[in-house]
């Protein structure tokens, strides 16, 4: 990544964090595996500096899912509705205001709110914004802001901050993985961590239920050979049939993506009040990005995601984005 010490609000943001007794750590609604470990990365090294610190994302119910519940500190996780007023709130892996759900308001409130992430189109929502594209992951941004604040990175923090980067660099196999992370990867190894544990619980622990969900919807998967793109859909019958959890369905797009008949891959599943969330992928060049951006939703170039009335809309709207990029 680039050096993040260069974002105009890195030292603002490393002062307010010093100053602070009480931090809010929050990440995005649905957290994915760098959302969950750069929370409990950043919120184990703040407190470790004294800080009293609250970690939560803005859905009530917080639960961790199943596959990141080994991370250290997932039972210090807090309700939305419990966060008091902090001195800082330090947002995290949160392309705009919205992802902070029942949070936005608090984000809104504090004196000082620092947005730190990677994701390209963020809105910068922040008091000090902190947003660095190139990053791998957000966790890879709070390891130099853990280390440059001069907090101790231990095995436990090491473990979150792995975590965030093995998901969101698919296992160290996307364009992201450079030499650096790998490097980067590497010292958070020689602090301890557990790698094989950590793949193992990440994308081999689903419900035995969930392989019959993956059949259900790779069966159904519907390609456009002339356009490069494979989809496929989910319902919420799907779900009640197999008896697995929508927060089990993260890595499905991961299936319906493997055939090399299709760069660009969506999944759509469908929610309680009837609308389907997207998640795009792409193997590049293609952007699935501007294309998320477009309908209202946002996310990477290469992975991206937005909410659609229906499944022949969705595809119809990804069809056009596709056409717009000459394809
Ligand atoms: P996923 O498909 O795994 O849910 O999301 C892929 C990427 O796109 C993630 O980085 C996620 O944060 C981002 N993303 C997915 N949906 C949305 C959305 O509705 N809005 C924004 N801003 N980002 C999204
Ligand atoms: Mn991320």
């Amino acid at each position: 990544m680039s050096d993040p010490t260069n974002a105009p609000d890195w030292e603002k943001a490393l002062a307010a964090l010093r100053h602070a007794n009480t931090v809010t750590v929050a990440t995005h609604i649905n957290p994915d595996g760098d959302a969950l470990g750069s929370l409990l990365g950043a919120a184990a090294g703040l407190g470790a500096l004294g800080k009293t610190v609250f970690a939560s994302w803005g859905e009530s119910g917080t639960r961790v899912p199943d596959s990141y519940a080994f991370l250290p500190g997932a039972d210090s996780i807090v309700e939305p509705q419990e966060v008091p007023a902090t001195d800082v709130f330090l947002a995290l892996d949160c392309g705009g205001a919205d992802r902070l759900g029942d949070l936005e308001p608090a984000a809104a409130a504090a004196g000082c709110s620092i947005n730190i992430d990677h994701h390209p189109g963020n809105d910068l929502f922040g008091t000090l914004n902190v947003v660095v594209e190139d990053a791998s992951s957000t966790a890879e941004i709070v390891v130099r802001l853990l280390e440059d604040l001069g907090a101790p990175i231990d095995r436990d923090i090491a473990t979150c901050l792995y975590t965030g980067i093995v998901t969101d660099t698919g296992c160290f196999q996307y364009a992201n993985a450079t030499p650096d992370v790998l490097v980067l990867a590497a010292g958070l190894l020689r602090k301890g961590v557990d790698a094989p544990r950590i793949a193992q619980e990440v994308f081999e622990s689903a419900p035995f239920n969930y392989l019959k969900l993956t059949g259900i919807v790779l069966e159904r998967a519907r390609l456009d050979e002339d356009r490069g793109f494979v989809y496929s859909w989910l319902t919420l019958e799907d779900l009640a049939a197999t008896g697995v959890g929508p927060d089990e369905t993260d890595k499905l797009i991961d299936s319906v993506r493997a055939t090399r008949a299709a760069d660009v891959a969506a999944i759509f599943k469908e929610r309680p009040d009837g609308t389907y969330r997207v998640s795009l992928r792409s193997k590049g060049p293609r952007s699935v990005g501007v294309i998320a951006r477009t309908n209202g939703g946002g996310g990477h170039e290469l992975a991206a995601g937005f909410t659609v009335s229906d499944v022949a809309a969705g595809v119809e709207l990804i069809l056009d984005g596709l056409a717009r990029q000459g394809a």
